[in-house]
């Protein structure tokens, strides 16, 4: 999606993914191999810039490539969003409401976190955690021993439970200059930890609640020093946020903005990367991006729904896989969820295997 958002620009693209199949692969040369083998580093630092939209990619390749070449977003973006505990810190330190939370790295530690807390807490593994793998929730004292089993004795951090009620994200995107720019908040709902819708923008939200979240988002932004599309996750109490992570990256709940809004967030994070100029975000019209996760509808069904659009990722279906996304948009709030409740009622949009 970054790179359809590119060729109009005029950029070129080389891809580094150890998949051969990798659905990037029909938009430019893909360099078959791992994130710090020597070929795709030395294809990568031959580029203007390099960029990444999948945050397990490793730091040192990122710290190896920024010597040689602009790297964005920064690679202490991607050093703080991969460590849990880090990334908590990080947003302490800012004065960044987040649930409470403690580092646990042994059974004994994780009790005592559990008497610190109070439970139900969520314990997750410090890296590696997406899509609410690595992940278990504790109800009672006995849960200890096969929590701390389930995260098997990994780096881990124990967090109070947040009870929302909802959860929402905003795109932030800083140019090279420091130019900031928002979205409006998205309304996103999971199923088993994997994203499987988001409204946008976001219903009944206060400009309060907007002006918090880009104050919050801003002073990541500048501690950072970042340069690109960021997303930060956020749940909401009352009339409050507390803000659960970011993603260093294009995000899956920014997908909507491709035909919701002005400027998508792969063209705006190609902006801000390049030094261009950053694109307008407000919305076009509400929208409602579903995810399609382990199987696939029927595209003629999808597209019989009026401006629904539908994007495959050319991945084969299996469970847990996001393999594409539908974006529907509505004149009016009314509209679209009608139009939302007829592709959820398509056979495969929200089969989840
Ligand atoms: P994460 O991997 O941190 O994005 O968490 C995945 C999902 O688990 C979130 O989208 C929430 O639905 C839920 N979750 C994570 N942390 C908490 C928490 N501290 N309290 C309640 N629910 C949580």
């Amino acid at each position: 999606m970054l790179a359809l958002a590119g060729i109009p620009l005029n950029c070129s693209f080389v891809f580094v993914d150890p998949n051969a199949d990798a659905p990037a692969s029909a938009l430019g040369s893909h360099v078959v191999c791992n994130y710090t083998d020597i070929a795709g580093l030395e294809a990568l630092a031959a580029c203007d810039v390099v960029t990444y939209e999948f945050e397990s990619v490793p730091v040192e390749a990122a710290d190896t490539l920024a010597e040689r070449v602009a790297v964005f977003p920064p690679p202490l973006a991607l050093r703080v969003a991969q460590d849990r505990f880090l990334e908590k810190s990080r947003f302490r330190e800012l004065g960044i409401a987040t649930a409470p939370f403690e580092a646990v790295n042994s059974a004994e530690e994780l009790a005592l976190a559990v008497l610190k807390l109070g439970l139900p807490a969520v314990l997750k593994t410090r890296r590696l955690g997406y899509d609410g793998k690595g992940q278990v929730v504790l109800k009672r004292p006995e849960d200890v021993p096969a929590a701390w089993a389930a995260v098997a004795g990994a780096a881990s951090i124990l967090e109070g439970f947040v009870r929302f009620e909802r959860e929402l994200s905003l795109l932030a995107v800083r140019g090279r200059g420091g130019e900031v720019r928002f979205y409006p908040l998205v309304e996103n709902h999971h199923e088993r930890g994997i994203l499987r819708k988001s409204i946008a923008p976001a219903p009944a939200v206060m400009s309060e609640l907007q002006g918090a979240a880009e104050h919050s988002a801003t002073k990541i932004l500048e501690n950072l020093g970042y340069v690109g599309v960021l997303a930060l996750e956020l749940f909401q109490v009352g009339d409050t946020l507390v803000a659960n992570e970011i993603a260093p990256r294009v995000h899956n709940s920014g997908h909507y903005s491709i035909e919701g809004s002005r400027t998508s967030q792969f063209e705006n994070h190609l902006r801000a990367i390049l030094g261009l100029p950053l694109g307008d975000t407000s919305p076009l019209s509400p929208s409602c991006m579903l995810n399609l996760v382990g199987s696939l509808p029927d595209s003629a069904a999808v597209l019989g729904v009026p401006d629904a659009h539908l994007h495959l990722y050319g991945k084969s279906a299996r469970a847990g896989r996001k393999v594409g996304h539908i974006t529907v948009r509505g004149t009016t709030d009314a509209e679209l969820a009608k139009r939302v409740a007829t592709l959820e009622a398509l056979p495969g949009v929200c089969d989840s295997r």
